[in-house]
């Protein structure tokens, strides 16, 4: 196994874990694996793909990561495909004949076809080695991106029992791990947790105020040839704070579902090529963005979920260098989303889930004690303050937006915008 990590992904040795789940693959066991954003997931059933004969299957959700793998993997001479509802019927009939030939080590299906009967009659006859199951968090309702076409998934567990599966997750908490297992139907599985402590990442949490956008333009004017992403709520916010911002001389475009795919590409491409420092973006934006430098992440409003929190907030800093997370926090946020619950939410089960979760979010942001101790309890590891990295355990090296502000002299008021707008419309 090194030999294929050496000679198709250059790597030289594994991360954590890596070498223990593959090894399990290959003795033919189920396999539950969480390891955090940046772990290196894909190389765990990427190598044992390529260490035998026969086809392994990547359920996976996004059909926009699945191509991106798809061409990497070709890139390297690995005979890899995807098949999903977007596919054409030649793209179908092009993957039977290459199956048929054996030319395909690794084949990405979405979840809905994977468990389609088109899709089991064309594997019918082809031998699978392995089932790789990514983003498997998908398939609980405990989870914070529940899709219910992961729920048939189990289907692929009766139809391939010797088949050894291996679920994928960057952010499970124990009971979504525990659910995992259990949906998935995975026989006896070993379990790998790792890490969640992100080292290099420094946690804050800043009171909203009425200055809460004079703190945010000072922070960012500090640091204009940074990389960053700034999460709001609602889409009016993103495009209002993209607009101040670009008026105070930060360049900064919006990000959001609201806008056209030609526009929102442009703004992603734009953003990844360095072209523009900062993005500001609903939670729509980040999937599957893989920069390396982005060195601050601040949310100006709560997210609904730790899980959100630190799979968006987890954007910074990939290239190990010290970044900046950042939250602004006001208990009008956790009181609008919790009216948001109860208006949305179709049964009771849901709303006490979601409500459970948002009270999680609101104890990171009033905690009196270390954040990072917080935020990894909740994923289920000890971590034992002080942290030397959150606003709590090293306000001295935490940039606490408050004391930027008084640095830079008592913020002015401008004429002509509305103070804040931005920062404070996700509540108006
Ligand atoms: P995840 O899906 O867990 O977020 P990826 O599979 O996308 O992580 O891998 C993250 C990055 O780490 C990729 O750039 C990958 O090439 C790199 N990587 C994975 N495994 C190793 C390794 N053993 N040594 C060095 N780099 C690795
Ligand atoms: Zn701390």
């Amino acid at each position: 196994m090194h030999l294929i990590l050496q000679r198709y992904f250059g790597h030289t040795a594994f991360n954590p874990y890596q070498q223990e789940i593959i090894q399990d693959i290959l003795d033919g066991r189920d396999v539950l694996a969480v390891l955090a954003t940046g772990g290196g997931k894909s190389l765990c059933y990427q190598v044992p793909a390529l260490m035998g004969v026969g086809v392994t299957l990547v359920i996976s959700p996004l059909i926009a990561l699945m191509k991106d793998q798809v061409d990497d993997l070709q890139a390297r001479g690995i005979g890899a495909e995807a098949l999903n509802s977007s596919g054409s019927y030649a793209t179908t009939r092009r993957i039977r004949s290459e199956l048929g030939e054996g030319l395909i080590q690794i084949l990405y299906v979405s979840p809905e076809k994977a468990v389609s009967d088109d899709f089991l009659t064309l594997i019918a006859s082809t031998p699978v080695t392995l089932i790789a199951v990514d983003e498997a968090h998908c398939i609980s309702m405990w989870g914070h991106q529940f899709r219910p076409e992961y729920r048939s998934l189990a289907v692929l567990k009766e139809r391939f029992g010797q088949v050894p599966m291996v679920a994928l997750t960057a952010t499970a908490t124990p009971d979504v791990r525990d659910d995992i297992a259990r949906q998935l139907n995975l026989a006896d599985p070993s379990v790998y947790v790792g890490s969640f402590n992100r080292e290099n990442l420094r946690y804050a949490v800043v009171p909203k105020e009425e200055d809460a956008y004079e703190r945010l333009r000072v922070y960012m004017q500090g640091r204009k040839t940074e990389t960053g992403i700034v999460y709001t709520a609602t889409r009016e916010g993103a495009e209002t704070l993209a607009a101040n911002l670009r008026a105070d001389g930060v360049p900064a475009l919006p990000y959001h579902a609201g806008m056209t795919a030609a526009a929102r590409a442009e703004t992603q491409d734009r953003f990844i090529s360095g072209k523009v420092p900062v993005v500001c973006a609903t939670s729509a934006f980040g999937m599957g963005i893989d920069k390396p430098d982005v060195r601050f992440v601040v949310h100006v409003d709560m997210p609904k979920t730790l899980e959100a929190y630190y799979q968006e907030s987890g954007r910074a800093g990939r290239d190990g260098t010290t970044s900046d997370c950042i939250l602004f926090y006001h208990d009008d946020d956790a009181k609008r989303l919790r009216s948001f619950i109860d208006r949305d939410l179709p049964s009771e089960f849901q709303r006490e889930v979601a409500r459970s979760k948002l009270q999680s979010m609101v104890d990171y942001c009033t905690a009196t004690g270390c954040r990072r101790t917080v935020l990894l309890e909740y994923f289920g590891e000890r971590f034992d303050a002080p942290c030397g990295g959150c606003d709590v355990c090293a306000p001295d090296r935490i940039p606490a937006l408050d004391r930027e502000v008084s640095l830079a002299g008592k913020a002015r008021p401008r004429p002509g915008r509305r103070k804040g707008g931005a920062v404070r419309s996700a509540s108006g």
